[in-house]
């Protein structure tokens, strides 16, 4: 089923899982699986290494596997910062040989010194993808985008993602639904009209919440700086604050009316069944 359809039926709630690491033999990647499908999310999304060094390939593989072995519909993703024509057209013969008809289509983070491929934004590749019959999504910042100085110029970007036939956007994690909710007000002013699903992550350490800052720019409200300062020693209780701070987040945007929530479950199900409970 195409996700354009599921958001015209639903607000979805849905997963993004990532590609097992390392020596993770599949079979333990399919009890992550069916733990994950027991809580019935609309779709799950898998991503897609951009770096060109292996994984790549499983993705595909692996939402066919969600789909066909789960039942759970599925969502690609896809990079094309290190592509050209002839890489592009293997990974779009994967995703037709394994049966997914949804793909988040990105850019990819530049790594300095690496960007090896012939496309420089993610529009392209929704150009690229336009005709293969697949329902496209894009990447979104309610933050702004790091490298962008200018909010209003990311938005224009985001405005020609919509006009290159994306379908849906799904946020970059934030944990301040304030800044979500003033972000949607400028998209629908400058004509964005696609569903946009929220992406939510659990703060689960201190060290994460660090990477995180680095590496998307979102910004800590005081609830969770206090959260990381009063739980610094205490592993467990700062896990615990952290689930239910998303559960919290999730309840507050399903009741603005957000059109879906998509949770980064780091392939962890038993946090992300602890969230669907904390938000009931
Ligand atoms: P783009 O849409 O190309 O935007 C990137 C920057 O370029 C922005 O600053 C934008 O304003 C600017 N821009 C866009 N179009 C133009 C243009 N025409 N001219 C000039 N500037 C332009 N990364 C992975 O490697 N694998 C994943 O699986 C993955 N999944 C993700 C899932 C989600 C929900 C999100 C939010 C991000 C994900 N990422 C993933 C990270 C993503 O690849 C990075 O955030 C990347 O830096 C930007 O990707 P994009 O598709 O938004 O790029």
């Amino acid at each position: 089923m195409r996700i354009a359809d599921i958001f015209k039926e639903k607000r979805p709630i849905s997963f993004e899982i990532f590609p097992p690491k390392g020596e993770l033999s599949m079979d333990s990647f399919r009890q992550t699986l069916d733990a994950l499908a027991k809580l019935s999310p609309d779709f799950i999304s898998v991503t897609c290494s951009a770096g060109g060094s292996g994984g790549r390939d499983r993705t595909a593989a692996l939402a066919g596997i969600v789909r066909r072995e789960f039942g759970i519909e599925s969502c690609a993703h896809l990079t094309c910062i290190n592509s050209d024509q002839a890489t592009l057209t293997e990974d779009i013969n994967r995703i037709h040989e394994n049966g997914v008809e949804n793909v988040l289509a990105l850019r990819g983070d530049i790594i300095p010194g690496a960007h090896t491929g012939t496309f420089h934004h993610a529009v392209e590749l929704m150009d690229k993808l336009k005709g293969e019959g697949l329902c496209l999504g894009g990447a979104c910042y309610p933050e702004g985008h790091i490298e962008c100085s200018d909010p209003q110029e990311d938005l224009r970007h985001l405005y020609e993602k919509q006009q290159a036939g994306a379908e849906f956007f799904v946020t970059q994690l934030f944990f301040d639904n304030a800044c979500f909710y003033k972000f949607m007000d400028r998209a629908r002013q400058i004509g964005i009209t696609i569903p946009v699903t929220a992406g939510i992550m659990p703060i689960l350490s201190k060290a994460q919440i660090e990477r995180m800052i680095f590496t998307c720019g979102a910004s800590l409200p005081s609830a969770i700086i206090r959260i990381l300062n009063r739980y610094e020693n205490d592993a467990e209780s700062l896990r615990k604050a952290g689930i239910d701070y998303a559960a919290a987040q999730i309840r507050d945007l399903r009741q603005n009316g957000a059109d879906g929530v998509h949770i980064y479950t780091m392939n962890r199900p038993g946090i992300a069944t602890e969230i669907l409970k904390g938000m009931q």
